[in-house]
């Protein structure tokens, strides 16, 4: 989930800090007060927070060192400055993890709780695959200019994607529910690959076709399926590595986000990021066409 661009992050950790010192962590108070309780590597010695807590943080350092080891994304604008964690927020009880400018929001709950009893985990409340999607918001936000006007579908598509390649499992958000007699997941957030690998529903469904996503009233996580698909189009021509730096370059394509992005300057980014390699031009344009996203160039 994502909010608006609300304001500019602050540089606090250098470049070459490891990832416990790239994540610094706050506990909400009343209003938008906040207390900071430092470092990941402080916070997790705080006797204050609860092991769920504990463990949040340490899907959120895991997501940190995933992308600098896949990406080699420093901070979460390549120069070095931290993402904020805040646990207790109010909001994210009920609506889950989401971003915002330089901030990932958990709650004191899984917000699954509620919406699927029985199936899910009250003690998960951030996963390290939503904390991937969740990071590539805030990566996104840093690179977005103040008025920028970004498509709700692309930002999460494009969250999607980072996850499903960095941790290279197509099922997201598995971990906030339980499992059954046979070690299976009762359920998912999303699921971009194949659905036998859950044993109930998941939450949302996935567009994967570029007209269905840009029909009226189209759910923007649902509609991020078309980029989700267009990455996993790629990936099975040219592999995952291949395809993660594809996607990396075009998160990095400074011309694509200027005025927070459309579908043409997706479509446009990654043939510009396929550069002149024909193999690597034709994958693309196959996936383009296998989505139906080549439709937004013309
Ligand atoms: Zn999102």
């Amino acid at each position: 989930m994502a909010a608006p661009v609300t304001s500019r992050s602050v540089r606090l950790a250098p470049a070459s800090a490891g990832p416990s010192t790239a994540v610094l962590v706050e506990l909400a108070g009343p209003g938008s007060a906040r207390t900071s309780l430092g470092s990941a590597e402080e916070a997790l010695r705080d006797a204050r927070l609860t092991e769920p807590e504990r463990a949040a943080i340490r899907a959120l350092v895991r997501a940190v060192a995933l992308l600098r080891a896949r990406a080699g994304l420093a901070g979460i604008d390549d120069a070095g400055t931290a993402v904020h964690l805040v646990l207790r927020d109010h909001d994210a009880d009920t609506r889950g993890p989401w971003a915002s400018a330089g901030r990932i929001s958990v709650g004191a709950k899984n917000a699954l709780a509620s919406r699927a009893p029985g199936r899910s985990r009250a003690d998960v409340l951030l996963t390290v695959d939503t904390a991937l999607h969740e990071l590539t918001h805030v990566v996104q936000f840093a690179r977005m200019g103040d008025g920028a006007h970004p498509v709700g579908a692309i930002l999460e598509g494009i969250a999607d994607s980072v996850a499903i390649l960095a941790d290279g499992d197509d099922t997201l958000g598995e971990g906030y529910y339980r499992v059954d007699a046979q070690g299976r997941p009762m359920g998912a957030v999303r699921e971009v690959g194949d659905h036998s690998r859950v044993s109930g529903p998941t939450l949302g469904n996935v567009l994967h076709r570029y007209a269905d996503a840009i029909a009226p009233h189209a759910e923007e996580h649902a509609a991020g399926g078309v980029v989700s698909s267009t990455m996993v189009a790629i990936r099975a021509r040219l592999g995952r590595d291949r395809a993660e730096a594809l996607l990396w370059a075009v998160i990095r394509d400074a011309a694509a986000w200027r005025d927070g992005g459309s579908w043409r300057e997706l479509a446009r980014a990654l043939q510009r990021a396929a550069g002149t390699d024909a193999v690597t031009q034709a994958a693309v344009g196959a996936a383009l066409a296998q989505t139906g996203l080549d439709a937004a160039l013309r």
